[in-house]
């Protein structure tokens, strides 16, 4: 009970410096709604925190190598949207995997802007995401799929986002793109979120990111990020706190990784390199604004630690082992040749209901691979059918009809 009580007072800390933030990562409040809900979860943080410790003392005592080959991650990318700049293309989502992936190896261009003090825990975390190419029915897929909901907008676990398209959860690493995040009247804007691995429920299982934080291209350009608020979640996903979390002291839930300086608070979306919070370590090192679970600008963040490598290890070596398993690896298909993929029939529509006479524009949003030709048959209408891929129809008497789309 103790222990629990002063969780809830570092918890009441963050959220007050996290308030004065415009812009930031809803992981702490989604972590303390899970924790009130499913309060096994401390212990389940506090078993991860000693084995993480222990594979630390297991590295630097040279007893165990780090394992070779990177750990490979399916991922599906899940687009919510209804229309807008929030339908991101496929080339949006292939530029955040790059950077997700140069991120998590270490082979991003600006590693070398590190500062020389942190350079001996800078690390190549050893992972790898890449897009599924088998979905759970065993189907050709890119790892995208597609799906018209208004929903996109103030998404939260309890809007039923996830809901709408959910791949197993023990198989891949599930990403909804949303158009907005809902930050429960809060102000500031929540640029995505993470749900902390073994518990919380495994349909909930995933990041939530907004749509024009994706990648660096696009309607992701431009905004600070660099593509680096998913490395940020899948930070969390894969069991990282921030690296202010718990204060200058740490203590119950503080970060309790001992290569990354403590830090009294977030960094302000910006990169001050001479911003030093605490002075408790020894040596006493500047904030490493730096590290990707920090809240510094995109710009200014390229390493993750060892010892934050620690910690993604203890949660590949248990809770998530099995996403990485050979098995899962030919269950989803990420170790296949590229090849293309059937397209999925999707279409969406402005209005489904207008007066008679008026003209009704139907739009293309078929998915997973290109539609080579169109086949739309609408019954009652005037074209009857087209092959056009977005066309425009009139029903010109009262009534209800339906549409086919052949691709
Ligand atoms: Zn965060």
């Amino acid at each position: 009970m103790k222990n629990i009580l002063l969780l809830l007072a570092v918890f009441a800390v963050t959220l007050t410096s996290l308030n004065a933030q415009n812009a930031h990562c809803g992981f702490d409040e989604h972590l303390e709604k899970m924790l009130t809900e499913d309060p096994s979860g401390f212990q389940v943080i506090h078993d991860r925190q000693a084995l993480a410790e222990s594979i630390k003392h297991q590295r630097l005592s040279g007893e165990v190598e780090r394992a070779g080959g990177p750990r490979i991650i399916p991922t599906v990318f899940h687009v919510i949207h209804q229309g807008g700049n929030e339908n991101i293309s496929k080339e949006q989502i292939e530029d955040q995997m790059r950077i997700l992936n140069e991120d998590f190896r270490r082979l991003n261009a600006d590693a070398s802007n590190l500062r020389p003090e942190f350079v001996d825990v800078a690390a190549d975390a050893n992972v790898e995401f890449r897009l599924a190419k088998l979905d759970p029915q065993g189907n050709c897929t890119d790892g995208i799929v597609r799906v018209w909901s208004p929903l996109t907008f103030n998404a939260s676990d309890n809007n039923g986002v996830k809901g709408l398209s959910y791949w197993n959860s023990s198989k891949y690493f599930n990403v909804w793109v949303v158009a907005t995040i809902d930050n429960e009247g809060e102000p500031g804007t929540i640029l995505g979120y993470a749900q902390f691995p073994g518990f919380g429920g495994a349909s909930t299982d995933g990041v939530v990111v907004r749509a024009n934080y994706i990648g660096d291209i696009g309607t992701g350009a431009n905004n600070g990020s660099k593509g680096r608020t998913l490395t940020h979640e899948a930070g969390h996903w894969l069991g990282l706190f921030h690296t202010f979390q718990g204060g200058c002291n740490g203590g119950f839930f503080g970060e309790s990784i001992d290569d990354t300086p403590p830090q009294a608070e977030a960094t302000p979306s910006n990169c001050p390199q001479n911003s030093n919070t605490c002075s408790n370590d020894n040596p006493d090192l500047p904030d490493m604004v730096e590290n990707y679970m920090d809240y510094s600008n995109g710009a200014c963040q390229n390493t993750f630690t060892e010892g934050q490598k620690d910690a993604f290890d203890a949660v590949l070596g248990a809770t998530r082992s099995q996403l990485i398993s050979n098995s899962n690896l030919n269950a989803t298909g990420v170790l296949l040749a590229e090849t293309p993929c059937a397209p999925v029939a999707q279409f969406y529509l402005e209005k489904t209901i207008v007066c008679a006479g008026t003209p009704v524009q139907f739009t293309d949003d078929s998915y997973n691979g290109t539609p080579s030709t169109y086949d739309w048959q609408f019954p009652g209408a005037t074209p009857s059918q087209s092959g056009d891929a977005n066309p425009t129809v009139t029903y010109n008497a009262p009534g209800v009809y339906s549409v086919t789309l052949n691709v």
